[in-house]
């Protein structure tokens, strides 16, 4: 079924009249990519951010090959670099202490390097780099509301009514901008896991010190796993053992709180892994403090744009992932890069046919990535000990092409004119899920809902 289609310009071809007005809300990793790739590609820039200062939150974060490769074309690997952790090995063991495998890790995967590093450090650098390009980076700047009609879209940020082509909403899993996108408050729903987590100094923490511990530090930087029923433990070091980090899942039916502060306690994080290889509870105790961050779900949204195709959201706001798929923030840049291309085929004349073209372009693989969130996790809280040792394959980190080989900028480059070519012929549609999709019978029904809101 036909949603109102706000694209009607005649093809794909490059136009350069003027830039594309662009206003990105949220300058998290979504916001920033989209914000540098818009710069690179001509386009103008306002970045509006609630926050009032930068500050170096949050803890380890991991991009994939495939956002690497984004970081790589940005000249930014020299200053990311260093402040990575450099794995070589990921020892996985059963929740015993049993090891399954020792699995080698490449520093590049299908031509590309990995960044894994801490959040606020990483984020920092690119949020120097969309200074540099000239995006007009404005903080404090809270978003209340979003507009659109036949000719622009805009916000109301501090009370002053803003105007511009289109508005990326990047703001975040809380995101006002999905409420206007859907004209509904869309409900998060608990996975059922939380998970504890730390970042902390490893010479403080004393970590070098216990023959527990020691191993994650003195020779650099390491990597431990370990899996049992329901839980699953990670533990590594960065800058050359100067930094740890370690994340703990844990059952968590209490309720929904999609909080990244939320304070754990050390207490019940050790309860955990009471009857566990004793190494884990020498690694947890070590940290100071940790954060107990609740892990929502949400199914795949009917749709990430707006009826009249000029607002769209992208990252967390339109797909939060499970941490287990390790593609949260790469797909966010992904998203990025991909709207600044389309933007800069189509001009602003063709905005709207951009914006659909995005979600055409990146709703199924978006989808894709988000279920090895699912299938990781389960795949690693469901092993059998014995099979697992047996058979490590079973339980080792997937490195996949499709997803780790993805060139996002070549691969909107040539999907455009296929997405807009469809959208012009037969109008614009709802996005489709993958075949045989679990969540098919549930998102048929959000459909359902969303296009009777439009009557
Ligand atoms: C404080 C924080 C810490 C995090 N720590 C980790 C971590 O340790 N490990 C990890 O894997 N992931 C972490 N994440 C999540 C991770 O960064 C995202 O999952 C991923 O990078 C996708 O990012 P995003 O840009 O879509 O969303 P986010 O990173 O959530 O960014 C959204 C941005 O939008 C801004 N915003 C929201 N509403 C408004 C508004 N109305 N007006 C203006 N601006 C607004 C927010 O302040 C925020 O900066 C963290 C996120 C945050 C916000």
């Amino acid at each position: 079924m036909a949603t109102t289609n706000g694209a009607n310009g005649t093809n794909g071809a490059q136009k350069a009249a003027r830039p594309v007005k662009i206003i990105i809300v949220g300058a998290g990793f979504a916001g920033l990519a989209c914000a540098i790739e818009s710069r690179l590609k001509g386009h103008d820039v306002i970045l509006l951010e609630k926050f009032s200062a930068l500050k170096v939150l949050g803890d380890i974060i991991s991009f994939g090959p495939n956002a690497g490769r984004i970081f790589g074309r940005w000249g930014l690997h020299d200053k990311i670099w260093p402040l990575c952790t450099h794995l070589k090995v990921f020892n996985l063991h059963t929740w015993k202490g049993e090891l399954i495998t020792a699995q080698a890790l490449n520093e590049k995967d299908f031509g590309s390097y990995s960044y894994n590093g801490h959040r606020g450090e990483l984020h920092q650098i690119l949020f120097d780099h969309a200074i540099e390009l000239g995006v007009d980076l404005r903080l404090s700047s809270d978003v209340t509301e979003y507009w659109e009609d036949e000719h622009a879209a805009g916000v109301v940020c501090n009370g002053e009514k803003l105007t511009a082509d289109v508005v990326i909403g990047a703001d975040g899993v809380r995101s006002k901008a999905r409420e206007m996108v859907l004209g509904y408050f869309d409900q998060p729903k608990p996975s059922g896991y939380a998970i504890y987590r730390a970042w902390f100094n490893a010479k403080e923490s004393g970590i070098g010190e216990d023959p527990l511990s020691d191993y994650l530090v003195k020779d650099g930087d390491a990597f431990y796993g370990w899996i049992g029923k329901d839980v699953h433990m990670l533990s590594s070091s960065s800058k050359g053992g100067r930094d740890v980090s370690w994340v703990i899942t844990h059952k968590d039916e209490a309720d929904i709180e999609e909080s990244w502060s939320f304070p754990g306690k050390m207490e019940d994080v050790l309860k955990i892994v009471e009857d566990w290889d004793p190494r884990c509870a020498a690694i947890l105790s070590k940290a100071p403090s940790c954060v107990d961050w609740k892990l929502v779900y949400r199914d795949p949204l009917p749709t990430w744009i707006s009826k009249k195709a000029r607002i769209a959201l992208i990252g967390d706001a339109a797909h939060p992932f499970l941490p287990t798929s390790i593609q949260g923030a790469s797909q966010a840049l992904e998203d990025g890069v991909t709207i600044a291309v389309n933007l800069k085929i189509s001009g602003p004349e063709e905005a709207p046919l951009a914006i659909q073209a995005f979600e055409y372009i990146r709703y199924q693989r978006v989808r894709n990535a988000q279920r090895t969130g699912e299938t990781n996790r389960d795949k690693w809280h469901q092993a059998d000990d014995k099979k697992a040792v047996e058979d490590p394959k079973s339980v080792a980190l997937n490195r996949e092409e499709w997803l780790l080989g993805h060139d996002a900028e070549k691969h909107a480059w040539e999907a455009y004119p296929e997405a807009a070519k469809e959208i012009k012929e037969h109008g614009y549609h709802l996005p489709e899920l993958p075949e045989g999709d679990v969540s098919a019978d549930r998102v048929a029904k959000s459909r359902e809902e969303y296009l009777a809101r439009e009557i």
